[in-house]
Formats: C-alpha cells, structure tokens, sequence
C-alpha cells in the first residue's frame, strides 16, 4: 500500500498552505502540475478554490459524487466545487448571511462551467418546495438560452461568454431554492457586426441557419450558408444539435411560439440588415442600390423596430451611412439580449435570500471600448478580492506583529475612475466638450493630468521626447493582470460604443454617458458584493490551444502572478497555516486519543483541547479559537495525518 507520504510526492498537497516551502513559486506551479497530471483539478488555498480547466469531461460531478460532498467539511475530502457549494450553502443556513461565490480568470479557464457546476449541485441537492422541480429545471435551462444569444466562439475559448453575468440564486427560510435572478452587463455588442479572424458571431445565428427548418427560414427569407451573410463567417461548431437544446430551453423557460418567432425575427432582420448594401451618388449622398434591398428595412420592421428616419437617401456620407447601418444591428441586438434576460426574470421570479455570483469576464484580443470596460471591471474584482481577503487577514494578523506585502491594485482603479482626473471622468468632458476632432485631445488631455501616473504610459515620456515604438493615437495601462494598449483613434474607445458617428454628436454624448453608467453599475455591484459573505473560485487555464493533459508553464506562471496567488498564499500562512471547526477537527481525529474515541460527550473546545494534549502539541504550534483551532506549521498536521493513515 502507498504511504501517505509517497501519496503526498505523487498528487501534491491539497492545499497551498500545506506547502513547505510557501514562497516559492516554483512550488507553487509544480503542486499545481502534479494534481493536474493526475485529474485532480482542484486545490485551495484555504478557503480559495483553484480550478485548473481539464479540457475534458472528468468523472467527478455525477449525483453520487454530490451526496459525497454533502455536508462533509471542507478539508476531510479531496478539494471540488462541490464542497464550495455546499460549505456556502451551510454558511448561509448557519450564519443566516447572503453568500457570494465569485468565480474569476480569463476566458477559457473554466468560469462558465464552474457555475453551471455549482447551479446544478444547488438543484439536485437542495430540499425541494412544491415548485422546485420546476425552478431548478428553468434555473438550469436559462444556461442554454443566455450561451446562444451571448457566447460566441472566440480564438481563446469556442463558447466564450460576452457579456458579464451576475446571478443570484434566492433559498427560503428552509434552505430551499425558490427563485432566481439575472443580471447581464457589458453585452459585447460590437460582435454583431463585426468578428476577428478565426472568431465568430453569436451563435443563435448559426443556430437558426442551421437548425431552423425550412419553413422558419423560408417565412424569415434567409438561406442556409452563413456565407451569404455579411456579417457571418463560415465556421460551424454542431449548431444544429445547439439549435434544438435552445428552442427546448425556451419553452421550458416558459416563451410562448409566437415569442420564439419574434426573437427569430429579429435575427433575421439583422442578417438581411448586414447585407443591404448602399451607392454614392454624384454629391456624396448615399442611397441603396437596389430594390431587394430597399425590402431589407422593411424585414427588420417586421420585428416593429424602425430605422432612424424612413428616409433611404440620408445626409450622411457613404461611410458614415454604413457605421450608421451597424450601429442599428447592435442596439436591436442589445435590445433584444436585455429583452431575453427580463423574460428569464420573468420566469425565475421569487424572494430574495441568498445569493451567488457569477463573474465572467472575458479579456479578449480585440480592444477598444468595451474591452476597456471588460478590464476595468476584472480590475475591480480583483480589488474586492484584496479588500475582502486579503486585507481581513492581514488585519487579523496585525494582532500578532506580522505584516504581509501584496500589491493593491487600487491606484489603477482609481486611475480609471477618479472623479475630475479618472479616465472615465476625462473621457466624458472630453466627449462633451464642442469641436470637431476629440480622440486627440482625449489622449492630450489624459497625458496633461495623468502623464506621470506610474500606470499610464503614452508616446510621450516626462523628459518631453517621445516613445518611438508607441504610436500617437495609442495609450497604455498597466493593468494588475498586465499592460493593455489602447487605441484612441476612429475605430476604438470613443467611437466603439454605438460606434454611429465620428464627430461630436447626441451619439457621442451617449457613447460616453456609457461608460459612466458602466462605471456606476460596476460600483453598484461592488456595493452589494461586499454586504455578502464570499467564496473564491480562481480559475486557470492550462494552455491555450485547448487540448486536454496540457500544462504550459509559462501561461499557468502569469496566471498565478496576476491572480495574486501567491500573495493569497503568503497571506493564509502568514499565520496560522491551517484552521478547521472544533467539530470537523474532532470528527477526523478523535480516534487518535482515548479519551475522545469514540465519542466525546463534553464542550467541543475542551474535547479538541484533550485531543491535541495527547497529540504532544506544543502551545506554539496552535491556539483555539471560538470555533476553530489554528494549526501554526504544516508539519504539525502532517504528523496528525500519518498517524491517522499507520492506526
Ligand atoms: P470561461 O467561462 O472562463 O471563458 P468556460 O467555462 O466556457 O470558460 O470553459 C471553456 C471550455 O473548457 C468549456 O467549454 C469546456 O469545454 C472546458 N471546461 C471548462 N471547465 C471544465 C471542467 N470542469 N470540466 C471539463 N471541461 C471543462
């Protein structure tokens, strides 16, 4: 039989703190390889969950699996999802306190799936209510619809979600789940109209070509090949099959046909909207050149939506006229998401009492406004990560004489969104401001007030020369997760949004009083974030080819920096490297000592006390708590183990 310790050698320590040598970040990844190596794609850093993506089904979330974890104490079986779940669960029966889970890592590392996981433990686990068996199943369903409508395939991940999502999950005085709750922000839009190579549009496009039957496709008058849609391109991932689970979805989630066929409607419409194609005539007006198209506006009205003005010679020029043309595609399409997401309100509608959250971010490889925004945001998580983690335990030990450095991201979140000198803030004055170019006194405006900010860096430099590699129209931020360029110019920040019009104008306004809101909505959320309780779920991605057993070691390596891992670790251990409840640590101990086997029958403070008296423990190497003993050095619980593994 294996040792415990040749067991320990082969699949790594369980948790981070368990490391001897916990500063070392070589450790660190080489723990992390070991377990991965060997399936075992969870680990914790105390009550931090790691995730690595396995890029394949792995045989550990069946029901069975779930009854394993029920009510089963976070460090007395190996380390899952599950056991997050169910420990945030009992937190909030116990403690009677809202919970939030937030789930954190770039695109592909396996966020969307972590939730799916932990609504699907809740579902099947839960105590049911009169209605629950209905709930869950539209809990679970609403997966499926959100994915087609706002996931597409990206060159980092082939269903990546491109919007943010904030769910909570509401439970009853009895701990039964009995309503849910959406929140999307940050649709990214501007995937409607156009995709980078080798990525595609939202896949309820393909989905309906696809999937659709003919007599759908022939009343919407579409055609089968994506190719013959201007703003598709031909890349097919089984939408068929998807197209089904969808419309399946819809109905469980309670849409009704004619519903459906709207929603289908307008889909179409935004393909027959990408294809009308327009002319310039002699004075630089422009008109559509041909009848079937002029029918094109008449097919998105068909989903009651009217173009500006029904007008088909407009006063804008040719280019402008296109922009024009997209930007509609992107606000019916908008539209329509957030009109998707209220009617799963609608149908997931109950009382609140506990909640979970999901924080999907994605960074993608294009920038502009949105991925601006999308930064902005993983930059303010990870903020209340330090805040709520980090700083608590560093409080807790500051007791104890004991400091810990990390780096807090803060200066870069107020870099963005100070009041008066934020870039947000310069951003909207700018916008506001008359005149005719503003992209290039946006980025003088930014290097007068915050050229000297040590996350800031433009073409100039302080001495007055310049940058030669930076080009004029270009800014960067030295994000916590690395630097971000961004490009002022025509295509990007100012004029991503609506992206209709590229001088000053109500569209402009409204593109900047974007980011604001963005701003405002983002500190909403960080405000009920922080009332809760939170889990941490870290998510990282292997390598990015996708490929299963793959572990690149420099990709893990900038992951584990700028997720600040180790930060987390040094922090946790700090201290006390380990601490479990009096009862949990009596449970898996107490056949160790006579006097608490089998049973101990006084307080749990004494029992543990009795217990770890017997264990030869010396006063350095613990102190109890309230509630739970604090082991100082892993070694003292290693012994523990190996005594529990020899008896
Ligand atoms: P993110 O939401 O972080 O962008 P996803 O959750 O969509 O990433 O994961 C990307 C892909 O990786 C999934 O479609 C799935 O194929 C795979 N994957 C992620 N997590 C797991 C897991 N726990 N088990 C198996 N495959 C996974």
């Amino acid at each position: 039989m294996e040792s415990a310790l040749t067991a320990r050698d082969r699949v790594g320590v369980q948790d981070f703190v368990l490391l001897e040598n916990y500063n070392s970040e070589v450790a660190f990844i080489d723990n992390l390889r070991r377990r991965f190596r060997e399936n075992l794609i969870y680990t914790y850093i105390g009550s931090v969950l790691v995730s690595v993506n396995p890029y394949k089904d792995l045989e550990i979330y069946s029901k069975a699996q779930m009854e394993r974890y029920r009510g089963v104490s976070f460090y007395e079986i190996s380390p899952h999802i599950y056991a997050l779940s169910d420990n945030t669960y009992r937190a909030m029966r116990t403690e009677r306190k809202d919970q939030c889970i937030l789930i954190s890592g770039e695109s592909g590392a396996g966020k969307t799936e972590a939730s799916k996981k932990i609504l699907l433990y809740y579902t099947v686990t839960c105590p049911t209510g009169d209605h629950m068996a209905a709930l869950g199943e539209r809990l679970l369903q609403s997966n499926p619809v959100l994915e087609a409508f706002g996931n597409a395939k990206t060159l980092r991940n082939d269903n990546s979600s491109r919007f943010g999502k904030y769910m909570d999950v509401q439970f009853d005085f009895k701990g039964v789940p009995v309503g849910g709750h959406i929140l999307n922000y940050l649709l990214e839009k501007s995937r409607v109209v156009h995709q980078n190579h080798g990525e595609r549009n939202f896949h309820i496009f393909y989905q309906l070509l696809e999937g659709g039957d003919d007599d759908l496709l022939k009343s919407l008058e579409l055609e089968r090949n994506p190719q013959n849609y201007n703003y598709l391109v031909k890349v097919s991932i089984n939408d068929k099959n998807s197209w089904k689970t969808v419309m399946n979805a819809l109905l469980v989630i309670g849409f009704v046909e004619e519903e459906v066929q709207n929603l289908m409607n307008i889909i179409g419409g935004i393909l027959h909207l990408g294809n009308t194609q327009f002319g310039e005539g002699e004075e630089g007006e422009t008109y559509v050149t041909n009848e079937d198209q002029i029918l094109t506006l008449e097919k998105v009205s068909r989903a009651k939506l009217t173009a500006k003005g029904e007008e088909m010679i407009s006063p804008l020029n040719f280019e402008q006229t296109l922009s024009a043309r997209d930007a509609l595609a992107k606000s019916v399409y908008r539209r329509t998401f957030n009109w998707l997401v209220e009617k799963i309100n609608q149908s997931l509608a109950q009382k609140v009492m506990q909640k979970f959250k999901d924080s999907t971010e994605k960074i993608s490889l294009s920038l502009g406004f949105e991925q601006f925004c999308i930064n902005y945001c993983n930059e303010k998580l990870q903020q209340l990560f330090i805040e709520l983690t980090l700083q608590y335990e560093q409080e807790e030990y500051e007791t104890e004489g004991i400091t810990v450095q990390y780096f807090d991201n803060k200066i870069i979140c107020e870099l963005i969104e100070e009041k008066h000198k934020g870039i947000i803030s310069i951003m909207n004055e700018e916008c506001l401001r008359p005149g005719e170019t503003c992209d290039a006194s946006f980025l003088e405006k930014m290097e007068d007030s915050i050229g000297g900010h040590p996350h800031f860096v433009t073409h100039k430099l302080a001495n007055g020369k310049t940058r030669r590699v930076m080009s004029r129209e270009e800014f960067r931020l030295l994000h916590y997760a690395g630097e971000v360029s961004y490009n002022v110019n025509g295509e990007t920040i100012l004029k991503q949004n609506e992206g209709l019009c590229p001088k000053r104008s109500h569209d402009h306004v409204f593109v900047i009083q974007a980011s604001t809101q963005f701003k405002n909505s983002l500190m909403k959320l960080m405000e009920i974030l922080m009332s809760k309780e939170p889990s941490y779920v870290r998510c990282i991605k292997p390598n990015d080819s996708k490929q299963p057993g793959k572990f690149d070691e420099v990709l893990v390596r900038h992951q584990v920096k700028y997720l600040g891992l180790m930060e987390n670790l040094r922090v946790r251990r700090a201290g006390f490297a380990y601490r479990r409840r009096f009862e949990a640590f009596l449970q898996r101990y107490k056949p160790l000592c006579p006097e608490t086997w089998p049973n101990w029958n006084g307080c749990l403070s004494d029992g543990v006390s009795t217990l770890v008296e017997h264990l030869g423990y010396t006063p350095e190497e613990y102190k109890l708590g309230r509630s739970k003993i604090f082991i100082r050095f892993p070694k003292t619980l290693f012994t523990t183990e190996d005594a529990l593994e020899a008896k």
